[in-house]
């Protein structure tokens, strides 16, 4: 296993950089802020560590990138921010997260709380769900894996012209699987950074989707039309689990990173690295190291504790705090849902170690 090692010098520039202004800017954060950034070049730092590579196809090794420093993200004049009046990310839900109405509900608020949490102090609101059809999107099998996707682009056209006023961002996610055009294989997900609007895919992180078992293959596409969504009516979405709220929120704060102009990471093991397949994506850390935390800490403008403390309120949060509103005639939404956080565990210690670190 090799690890992508920069020295105490590259890492301390790349967040406090040399530019008189920003070394200023980084000196008037509070000493516990610094204190915690500075664990970016702390040799035997037990909270951040060097990137490392498991395989030939990861994404450093088979993605080129020039790296993104402090500086470079602060100085960079096309990257977008939340401003006074576009202070919100929106997120549209686009089809069922879950098998039933109400675990897709639940799961749709458990995402919108985390993401509450990492974006500390801006708003997130949720539009109404919508189904499939309302996207008028095209849609096919893919030829090898047989399941169903939805073409990216056009979910893209469709949220631009949604995008609410107030917005500073509007996502779009799914259940069911991407594909950018005809030629290609599948996209996890795709934005477009300048208009702030991005679209992403969970399918491909349910336990069984690369496996013989895997139930959402469809043989034939029967449509009366192309415009007959009927097929996605009762199409099989993975199995809400831990591992897939997990996945879902690197995923969607991963992206929602890169509309605010964060690069993919290069410098220590961080959620904003790139990831080429699952099994890197599973490696990559819940959180951002020094340097991206910065980036994200100058758009937002959060204090580092608050939003560890959130997050850590998230993760003990058994539920979402809204009270739940029970139907008297629906059986299906009697059945209470506890958040499923055993795989956030080991981050609420590393969480509550940065917190120490913070309050010293
Ligand atoms: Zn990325
Ligand atoms: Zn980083």
């Amino acid at each position: 296993m090799q690890t992508v090692r920069h020295s105490e010098h590259t890492l301390k520039t790349a967040l406090i950089s040399k530019n008189p202004e920003l070394v200023k800017q980084y000196e008037q954060l509070d000493p516990g802020e610094q204190r915690l950034l500075n664990e970016a070049f702390r040799p035997d730092s037990d909270l951040f560590g060097p990137i490392t590579l498991h395989s030939p196809s990861d994404w450093i090794i088979s993605h080129p990138e020039a790296p993104q420093d402090f500086e470079e993200f602060f100085s960079d004049l096309h990257r977008k921010s939340p401003s006074p009046g576009k202070q919100t990310i929106y997120i549209q839900c686009i089809g069922l997260l879950g098998n039933t109405r109400s675990i897709s509900e639940e799961y749709l608020k458990w995402l919108k709380g985390y993401c509450e949490a990492f974006f500390y102090g801006l708003t997130v609101k949720l539009l109404e769900p919508i189904p499939v059809s309302a996207t008028r999107c095209s849609f096919r099998i893919n030829d090898s894996t047989r399941n169903l996707q939805i073409h990216a682009g056009q979910i893209l056209t469709f949220l631009k012209k949604k995008k609410p006023e107030d917005a500073f961002c509007v996502v779009g996610i799914t259940m069911i699987d991407l594909y950018p055009r005809d030629s290609w294989n599948f996209v996890f997900g795709q934005a477009s950074l300048t208009e702030g609007v991005g679209v992403f895919s969970f399918a491909r992180y349910g336990p069984d989707f690369y496996s013989s078992q895997y139930r959402g293959r469809v043989q034939r596409l029967e449509r009366k039309s192309s415009r007959d969504y009927a097929v996605f009516d009762d199409y099989c979405l993975p199995e809400v689990s831990s591992v897939l709220l997990l996945r879902s929120c690197k995923t969607l704060t991963h992206e929602i990173g890169h509309i605010f102009g964060l690069r993919h990471c290069q410098w220590l093991a961080c959620l904003m690295q790139g990831s080429n397949h699952l099994e890197e994506a599973d490696l990559r850390p819940l959180d951002l190291c020094p340097i991206c935390l910065r980036k994200l800490q100058s758009a937002v403008g959060f204090r580092l504790r608050e939003r560890y403390k959130a997050l850590v309120r998230w993760i003990d949060a058994e539920s979402t705090d809204t009270p739940r509103v029970t139907p008297k005639h629906s059986r299906e939404e009697l059945v209470t849902l506890p958040k499923p956080v055993e795989a956030f565990k080991e981050w609420k210690e590393w969480i509550t170690r940065c917190l120490a670190v913070l309050q010293k």
